[in-house]
């Protein structure tokens, strides 16, 4: 019996129905891995992406073999950043779908929207989500992966681009909510993003290229957030942004980050607060008095300098000179005299002489840090201090970095010494695989949280059989090695 082409096809539709075949299923069970890069904010960012995701019915890969589509979710602080990802790129493309985000994704829209040549063999991905659109990711992967992908590189370089179906996501408030509420929370920690974006321009910085300028979450979506997290188990809270102590809630401008901060203390289950990170120029009297006078807001306080020279501050256009970064350290210690702090630093800023470097090390004796992030300059697109020759040599660099590290080490190892003989209040929190075999081998090296969250070693000798992760003791301070503090539990 001859049958025609349409009734041959109706027939194939109403056999794969009626044996329940669902194609659009298996696409959605694609495995994903994403794979972060860079600050806090990305691994933020990440968690919304996955969550998000997994609702939407993928799965998540064991392994990177396992995975179908992976998400690179970038920085792009740094040139080696950028380098990073292309190389990651050139790793996987083949059999597996990339989907492009964060900073660097951001980058390369950005070159591409204003005429700047970008070799797009470099980045042949499928997707390409710029950090504001990243909260579309799910639904337009959900939707549309399979339909989209059409095997070719079109002449943007990406084999579909994705247009934001909103100007930003950070606008949708409607869009945040959902996923800020139903984030998953797994341990009693949690991050929560309260603004986005930079409108600070330093000189170097691509940040406020790439992450767009500064939105703050509405006051209500966070504080219902954290509300949550806290009923769900969650004590202990990050708060994120790129510059969080200039937070001002777009509904009311009375709820700004102190009132923030204050808030969230109040909330039930909630312990401690920790925020990421405070422009210098932004912290003022009112957050100083409400950190020295709340138990819950942690006095381990990350403050960006970048250089001691007041040359070089005014050329990174920071805001501040050396004197006012220094004298609001001298304030937080004289109102919190146990503060903790800790900075960023870069070397061979464009122009910086010996004289200028020799500041920074000054600085870091005067300000007395706990920990530093020590960075090599290297220009950034679109940024001022582009335009000015990258004088300083790359070996020059290398030395000025090597000699932060030593001076901090140093700075380090004498804030520590003072700590020798003093009792503290500690936080088991892991057992230390490092030393258990070998030097302790009668007990257990555990982890703890000390004064302002310095880790302090217990070890476990007999008498503290009974030590678990998470008990809360008294440690005297007995000695100091290799930059470690190592107590005993009275
Ligand atoms: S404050 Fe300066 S360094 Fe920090 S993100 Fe903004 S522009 Fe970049």
């Amino acid at each position: 019996m001859s049958t025609s082409k349409a009734c041959f096809d109706e027939l194939v539709d109403k056999n794969i129905a009626e044996a329940g075949w669902d194609f659009m299923e298996g696409v959605k069970k694609n495995r994903i891995l994403i794979k972060t890069y860079g600050c806090q904010m990305n691994f933020h960012d990440s968690g919304l992406i996955e969550d998000g995701l997994l609702k939407n019915g993928f799965d998540k890969a064991g392994s990177l073999r396992d995975a179908d589509i992976v998400i690179l979710n970038t920085c792009s602080v740094r040139e080696n950043a950028d380098h990073k990802i292309v190389s990651e790129i050139g790793r996987l493309k083949g059999d597996k779908k990339i989907v492009l985000t964060g900073c660097f994704a951001r980058q390369i829209k950005l070159k591409r929207e204003n005429g700047v040549s970008v070799n797009n063999a470099d980045i042949p991905v499928d997707y390409c989500f710029a950090p504001d659109e990243i909260l579309s990711i799910p639904e337009i992967l959900a939707g549309n992966f399979e339909k989209n992908y059409n095997g070719d590189i079109n002449d943007k370089g990406f084999k579909e681009e994705f247009k934001a179906t909103a100007k930003d996501d950070y606008q949708n408030f409607n869009l945040v909510e959902e996923y800020f509420y139903n984030k998953k929370v797994d341990s009693g920690f949690a991050t929560i993003k309260i603004i986005e974006g930079c409108n600070n321009f330093c000189s170097y910085c691509i940040v406020p290229f790439v992450r767009g300028k500064e939105r703050s979450i509405p006051f209500e979506i966070i504080y219902n957030s954290a509300k949550r997290y806290a009923d769900k188990g969650v004590r202990e809270l990050l708060l994120l942004g790129q510059n969080v102590n200039s937070y001002l809630s777009p509904e009311d401008d009375k709820k700004d980050f102190s009132y923030m901060l204050e808030s969230l203390t109040k909330i039930d289950g909630i312990k401690k607060i920790k925020f990421l990170t405070s422009h210098p120029k932004d912290f003022n009297d009112k957050l100083i008095e409400l950190i020295a006078s709340n138990d819950k807001i942690s006095k381990n306080i990350h403050l960006p300098v970048q250089a001691g020279s007041d040359r070089i501050l005014s050329a990174m256009n920071r805001g501040y000179i050396r004197r006012d970064y220094l004298n609001l350290i001298e304030k937080l210690r004289k109102k919190c005299p146990d503060a903790a702090f800790s900075t960023d630093i870069i070397v061979g800023f464009p122009t910086e002489t010996k004289e200028d470097f020799n500041m920074t090390l000054s600085l870091i004796d005067e300000a007395g840090f706990d920990f530093l992030f020590g960075f090599k300059y290297s220009p950034r697109p679109f940024t001022k201090a582009f335009k000015i020759k990258d004088d300083v040599s790359l070996k020059e660099k290398k030395e000025r970095l090597g000699m932060v590290f030593e001076k901090q080490k140093k700075v380090f190892s004498s804030i520590l010494n003072n700590l020798k003989g003093k009792r503290l209040d500690v936080t088991i929190l892991a057992v230390d695989k490092e030393k258990n075999s070998a030097e302790f081998k009668n007990g257990i090296l555990f982890k703890g949280e000390g004064l302002n969250d310095r880790t302090v070693y217990i070890v476990n000798k007999d008498k503290y059989k009974n030590l678990r992760i998470g008990d809360k003791r008294i440690a005297d301070i007995t000695y100091i090695e290799n930059n470690r503090l190592y107590g005993e539990v009275i």
